[in-house]
């Protein structure tokens, strides 16, 4: 798992009350990239989650239907 740190602002998230991690919609390459992981055992932090800071972990848990390079560049353009 990565650390904390918000993706849109790269503000890091000391008390994770006040943000999260959200899961996005996976891709076909999210689906593989978990296939992959089972099959040697390895751990990692999954492609299709990041962290938010609490000004935008609302708005990114709206957008989690969609896939995250979709979501992300709406989180971008609205974030600031
Ligand atoms: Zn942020």
């Amino acid at each position: 798992m990565k650390p904390p740190i918000c993706r849109v602002c790269d503000k890091k998230l000391k008390d994770l009350n006040k943000g999260g991690l959200v899961y996005f919609t996976k891709r076909p390459s999210d689906i593989e990239w978990e296939k992959r992981m089972e099959e040697i055992g390895g751990v990692g932090h999954p492609p299709y989650a990041e962290w938010f800071c609490k000004k935008l972990y609302d708005k990114a848990n709206e957008l989690k239907y969609l896939t995250i390079d979709k979501a992300l560049k709406i989180l971008m353009l609205e974030g600031f």
